[in-house]
């Protein structure tokens, strides 16, 4: 048994003579070994001497040295937890949050949600006993509103900070603001590349502590021609490795972009490795990306079994957040998805965009952590000098503020144009998010929080979602609306399209667009359903609705009915009359309404913002002439997702400060009656 453990490893484990040699004792002991083993360690005292004779302190060290996992484990056992106060570190990425935590709590050998605990939004793993939390960014951000001065906290460790995301800059000045309150809160600020001055400069020329790094040679490789299709390109490359390299040698990264790249990107691995013959050793495919479940997540951290090989297939995730180890050979696709937002339009859409050369170099260094490495990159190395960036743009700059400047209007910052923030955002977004807030009723004309701003802030959402729900008070349909928020959220998972059974799950999906109610009804219809028939299992099978996405919607829909009672919003029912629920929808989301265009897209009322009906919709073949859309996506073409039709009457009774009858006048449909517009446009 011993032995095994050795071999799967490649690490030789010393084993205390004295000492029973269980199987648990064996890996008790390994796992502090390991601890021993990263680059952190040898500095953990002189560590522990900067936190306390420091306030605030910049920690930079590479990927993997250590930093996330043992650093709060430190600080923990010097005794920083030992009056009351919790450690916190922040995580951009809720994935990481998860799989640190639950990494920590194996190191520790305590239960999940103990003495270690996570919290992402939507999901509270913690308890009374949890010290150690990793939490989102996000997450500390909301807790500023119940905790200002963030008394439960001795420490706070802004981790990943180089990602510079939106709530991880925001954070930025307000734990700095917090810090100078309370001299006793200790301020970690740590990150994984070198410009640490940056970080400094801010925190008022913090030291930086550098974790020197250990790194081997990494042979790069770019491509002589630019490539068309880069999953294929991945794929092929993976397989290439794979079948030529010394088998059991390592193992692959592959970064794409999204979910459906790498579920394509494993479909097609699965299906060419069987035509390779049986001479080929084994190739695991490991997928990692944020709405994995989390049992599945587990998978790309066991060790890869002897003679076989693992290809993790992973997002940006596995840039800096994750460490796996065993990594050999990288596969870098050059691209990621971003969220771009045009203040002019106000839209915002998710792209996929090059990456940085700062994320390039990063995603290489993934494969030199245990040993020299190669990295193959499928772009030349013309374009890698003159098209990527040097940095990736803070999110800041390129983001939707509204939720934000909610948030920060709630936490009584009044002056947002002169708040410290390290990079400012443009002026024309920041002024976009204080009008969308106003027309939303949640601030007024001097720009102060309302009332219905107050309850909005409560929601862990999207402003526009929150002002929906707060606007299903009047409409006595708040039991519809939050079903429908908590189905937008998983939205695009619900319905599942098996290859073999298409024409089976069409009809399925048929059942619930019946009457071209639009896509927040049949969303509302699928949840209502399946609550009737007591959240079944087999109902969802037979029905062609992916049950996992149902239950974290449920999951979501308690939790908004609890924060229903705490803005104090009454639980109605309003089931029989849907023109309530969609004038509720409309409250929230009235500037995404669009009207239909003679070439068959739509066109936005205001800020003029063309987009067609995506094909998963249920009203893109029915193409409605006046139409309200949960969110623009932008792939070959701008498409609208989640649509409803709507009557342009409702915007200017809704929302009559931001639609007056003359926007809303729709000359052609005095010549043709309604429904029958769709033949001439054809
Ligand atoms: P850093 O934050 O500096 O990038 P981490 O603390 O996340 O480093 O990781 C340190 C090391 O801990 C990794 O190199 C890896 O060996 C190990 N590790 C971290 N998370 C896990 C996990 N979920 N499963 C197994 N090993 C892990
Ligand atoms: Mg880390």
């Amino acid at each position: 048994l011993k032995a095994a453990v050795m071999d799967t490893d490649g690490v030789s484990v010393k084993v205390d003579k004295q000492q029973p040699t269980s199987e648990s004792s064996v890996k008790k002991s390994k796992l502090n070994e390991d601890r021993k083993d990263l680059p952190i360690y040898p500095y953990k005292d002189a560590l522990l001497q900067a936190v306390q004779d420091h306030q605030v302190l910049i920690i930079v060290g590479e990927t993997g040295s250590g930093k996330t996992t043992q650093i709060p484990q430190y600080l923990h056992e010097a005794g920083y937890t030992k009056n009351g106060g919790k450690i916190g570190c922040t995580q951009p990425r809720r994935v990481a949050a998860m799989r640190v935590a639950a990494r920590v709590s194996h190191e520790m050998r305590v239960k999940l949600g103990h003495q270690v605990g996570y919290s992402i939004r939507f999901e509270d793993c913690t308890s009374e006993k949890t010290v150690l939390k990793y939490m989102t960014d996000g997450m500390l951000l909301r807790e500023f509103l119940r905790e200002p001065d963030l008394a439960s906290y001795s420490v706070i460790m802004v981790d990943e900070a180089h990602e510079r995301t939106l709530s991880t800059d925001v954070l930025f000045g307000l734990v700095k603001d917090v810090a100078r309150a309370r001299p006793d809160l200790k301020l970690l600020i740590s990150s994984a590349t070198l410009d640490a001055e940056k970080f400094s400069d801010y925190f008022d020329c913090a030291p930086i502590f550098k974790i020197p790094g250990r790194r081997f040679p990494i042979d790069i490789h770019h491509t002589k021609a630019p490539i068309a299709d880069y999953v294929d390109a991945a794929v092929v490359t993976a397989l290439q490795i794979h079948a030529t390299q010394p088998q059991g040698d390592g193992d692959i990264l592959i970064f794409l972009t999204g979910q459906e790249e790498i579920e394509t990107a494993e479909s097609i691995i699965k299906h060419r490795i069987k035509g390779l013959g049986t001479k080929i050793a084994e190739l695991i495919t490991c997928p990692i990306y944020a709405n994995l479940p989390a049992e599945l997540q587990a998978k790309i951290f066991e060790p890869t079994p002897e003679g076989a090989r693992k290809v993790v297939l992973a997002t940006n995730i596995a840039e800096t957040s994750l460490t796996i180890d065993g990594i050999k050979y990288v596969i870098d696709t050059g691209f990621c998805k971003i969220m771009c937002y045009n203040p002019r339009t106000g839209t915002e859409s998710l792209l996929v965009a090059p990456i940085s050369k700062a994320s390039a170099n990063q995603r290489a260094g993934r494969s030199g952590r245990t040993g020299p490495g190669k990295c193959f990159r499928l772009y030349t190395a013309h374009s890698y000098m003159n098209d990527l960036e040097d940095n990736t743009i803070p999110e800041i700059q390129r983001t939707n503020l509204a939720n934000v400047v909610l948030l920060l209007k709630s936490l009584g910052i009044k002056d947002l144009l002169n708040f410290d923030f390290m990079d400012r955002p443009p002026t024309e977004a920041l002024l976009k998010a204080l009008e969308l807030l106003f027309a939303l009723g949640a601030l007024d004309e001097d720009g102060k929080l309302t009332k219905v701003g107050e309850k909005m802030a409560e929601f862990p959402l999207d402003p526009m979602l929150s002002k929906m729900i707060v606007a299903s008070d009047k409409y006595k349909c708040s039991a519809e609306i939050i079903s429908i928020a908590a189905m937008l959220s998983v939205g695009n998972s619900v319905f599942y399209r098996p290859k073999d059974r298409q024409v089976q799950a069409d009809n399925a999906w048929m059942n619930f667009h019946i009457g071209n109610v639009g896509d927040h009804i049949a969303l509302l219809k699928v949840y209502n359903s399946w609550k009737e028939i007591n959240f079944s299992t087999q109902w969802c099978y037979e029905n062609y609705i992916q049950v996992r996405s149902m239950k974290i919607a449920r999951d979501i829909r308690d939790q908004l009915e609890g924060l229903l009672e705490r803005v104090g919003i009454e639980l109605n029912s309003n089931v029989n009359d849907l023109e309530v629920v969609k004038k509720s929808i409309i409250s929230g989301f009235f500037p995404h309404a669009a009207r239909l265009q003679k070439s068959g897209s739509y066109r936005t009322v205001k800020h003029p913002q063309t987009g067609h009906i995506h094909p998963s919709s249920g009203l893109s073949q029915v193409l409605p002439r006046w139409v309200v859309y949960h969110e623009l996506v932008l792939t070959t073409k701008e498409y609208m997702r989640q649509v409803t039709e709507l009557k342009p009457e409702w915007l200017v009774e809704v929302a009559p400060h931001y639609y007056q009858l003359k926007d809303v006048e729709d000359s052609s449909s005095k010549k043709m009656p309604r429904g029958i517009g769709l033949a001439s446009y054809k």
